[in-house]
């Protein structure tokens, strides 16, 4: 099944890897060493025509509630809410900023996914319990089948990982897969 993928009904969705996730003031090991596994990905998308949405937070101080919780990160206009070099957007593909964990949350996510009559999404990107898991409660929620390629999201904790994947599984009914097994 995995086989067949790639095609016109799916999209991959990458979330927040962003310079303050992947290298600066959110960061963790765990999240460096999903970036690989997702630039592969993202090449053989874009290869099958396979449309790419990075769901990139894009936080305004003073409004956006995440940043009581947090502190600053992914601040809009600066380098940290940047995605990582390695994982630079090309051109057609679709940049989401988000103000919430979720990219589905006030954005034109889930428009746009309408529009290009996609039914599956591979979520990628950070992290499992937070940005990626409201995700895929949204995605869930809207009637889109979840794939997560385990190579591709990361917990900030890593102990997490596999609760939150178990979570992803039972609650969103997510195929977890591997990347190599998405062509
Ligand atoms: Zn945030």
């Amino acid at each position: 099944m995995e086989q067949t993928l790639l095609h016109e009904k799916t999209a991959v969705l990458v979330v927040d890897m962003l310079h303050d996730f992947v290298k600066g003031a959110l960061s963790c090991t765990q999240a460096r060493e999903i970036v690989a596994p997702i630039r592969s990905l993202l090449t053989e998308a874009r290869q099958k025509k396979v449309p790419v949405f990075y769901c990139n937070d894009c936080h305004v101080p003073g409004t956006d509630p995440e940043l009581k919780l947090w502190g600053e990160h992914a601040i809009a206009g600066t380098a940290g809410a940047q995605v990582v070099p390695e994982l630079l957007p090309c051109p057609g593909d679709y940049i989401i900023p988000k103000h919430c964990y979720s990219g589905f949350f006030q954005t034109e996510l889930q428009w746009l996914l309408t529009t290009l009559g996609i039914e599956n999404l591979i979520i990628t990107g950070l992290y499992t319990n937070i940005c990626v898991r409201h995700t895929a409660a949204d995605a869930f929620c809207w009637g889109y089948h979840i794939y997560i390629p385990r190579d591709c999201v990361s917990a900030f904790a890593p102990q997490e990982f596999e609760g939150d994947i178990a979570y992803l599984q039972t609650v969103y009914g997510a195929k977890i897969i591997s990347v190599d097994e998405i062509k």
